[in-house]
């Protein structure tokens, strides 16, 4: 990694760096953990599968009925109009029937049954009627498999179920256990730490004494990391001073693979992030080509990847969910997918200057003929907490748009893929 000074990014006037080359430079650099957990697969859920997973049986594991009716060999049921055949015994899902049915008859059988041998097909029980010992039925009912699941049709033994990478949710846990596995291997926790640093602030529980505000910051932080994939370390608030910084960056470093801040990453004179960790690590800073959220300070201090997060809120989250999100996913071991962005409307006109990529507050919505539109959340400032909370979505703006008119399309990301 290049040092602060060399980097052309970091220097005011010079050129700033892409959205898209800041996350590329970042994804090159992190790796993803190599140690592994065994994990029973209620534990391991919204983890990260660590090894594939290969079934050693066939689900369904024998073939069974999709209705309750009657299994029939359609061979007998060849005359011109009806069937008639005789019950002679029945298969409940769990207790299979005993035997083998031949020439002319007949069995009860109902949802997820054993098919008994001989039978090829299943008249739903609304198809039949019944008399007795007898039912009789309109042959054309009496289709070779129809209503019949067949072993294997979901998933072969020797098939694999799921591939290293994927995160596991209800489906995937579920899916596991139909094949009867129930541990699997997962990678272990990142260990996050975080802090912010300002003078001005203040934790929640105390009055604001005059030039206070409360830090937010660590909530959001606190938020956007609570995950089954995170072990989170909150160090609390640190002042702008270079001992204290220095000794908070230390603490972080031996106790986890990842370090946010929030705070100090500007150029103001108070700012002692970027130039504490140039002295004790491996610092980039970056002047991205974003708003809300220009100053980033990436980099490696000791074992741990370090993002420097600017100072307000609006800009920390959007960098967080831009650059820190795809580095998280790929540390944790999640196979990497491109954020989902969707065509969009202007409800609304957007203001806008050619130069930086925008990331403007959006709310989505359907509109009556099932079009999407988006409008703003109003005023984009990004000391400005209550255009995210009224936000569903971010609006990407491409660094050339000069604004868009009510009626273009815009692209869209949903706050549903920022999980
Ligand atoms: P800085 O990046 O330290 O220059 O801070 C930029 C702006 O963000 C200032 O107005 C700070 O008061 C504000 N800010 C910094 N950290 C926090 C925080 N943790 N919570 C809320 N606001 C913050
Ligand atoms: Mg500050």
């Amino acid at each position: 990694m290049n040092p602060t000074t060399t980097d052309c990014c970091a220097i005011p006037g010079q050129k700033l760096l892409s959205v898209e080359q800041g996350r590329e430079r970042i994804l090159q650099a992190v790796h993803a953990v190599t140690a592994i957990e065994h994990l029973h697969l209620r534990a391991a859920l919204g983890r990260i599968l660590a090894t594939p997973v290969v079934s050693t049986i066939d689900v369904p594991p024998f073939a069974n009925s999709a209705m309750d009716g009657y299994a029939v060999r359609s061979q007998d049921c060849t005359d011109v109009v009806q069937a008639d055949l005789s019950v002679v015994g029945s298969s409940f899902a769990g207790a299979p029937f005993a035997g083998e049915i031949t020439a002319g008859q007949c069995i009860r059988i109902m949802t997820g049954a054993v098919m008994p041998d001989g039978a090829d097909t299943v008249i739903m029980q609304e198809r039949v009627e019944p008399n007795a010992d007898r039912i009789t039925f309109v042959t054309k009912d009496a289709v070779a498999g129809r209503h019949v699941r067949y072993a294997g049709e979901d998933t072969r033994c020797g098939d694999t179920v799921l591939e290293p990478g994927i995160k596991l949710g209800a489906t995937e846990t579920s899916l596991l256990a139909s094949v009867g596995v129930s541990e699997v291997s997962v990678t272990r926790r990142l260990r996050i730490a975080f802090f912010s640093t300002g003078d001005e602030l203040v934790s929640i529980g105390t009055a604001l004494a005059a030039g206070q505000i409360y830090d937010s910051n660590r909530y959001a932080l606190h938020g956007m990391l609570a995950k089954p994939t995170i072990e989170c370390y909150d160090l609390g608030v640190i002042p702008d001073q270079r001992a204290a910084v220095r000794e908070a960056f230390q603490q972080s470093a031996e106790i986890a693979d990842l370090i946010l801040t929030s705070g100090g990453v500007s150029v103001g004179e108070a700012d002692y992030v970027t130039e504490t960790l140039g002295e004790l690590g491996e610092i980039n800073f970056w002047r991205m080509a974003m708003k809300p959220g220009k100053p980033l300070a990436f980099g490696q201090l000791d074992n741990a990847v370090f993002f420097g997060l600017p100072g307000n809120p609006v800009s920390a989250m959007v960098t967080f969910y831009q650059f820190v999100l795809p580095a998280i996913r790929k540390m944790s071991g999640e196979t990497q997918r491109d954020p989902l962005l969707v065509p969009a409307r202007c409800a609304v006109d957007l203001k806008k200057a050619p130069g930086r990529m925008e990331f403007q507050r959006g709310i989505l919505q359907r509109e009556k003929d099932g079009s999407l539109s988006v409008s703003t959340t109003g005023m984009q400032g990004s000391h400005l907490l209550t255009s995210m909370s009224r936000a569903n979505c971010f609006i990407h703006l491409p660094e050339e748009s000069a604004g868009a008119r009510v009626g273009d399309w815009v692209s869209v990301q949903p706050f549903l893929d920022l999980h």
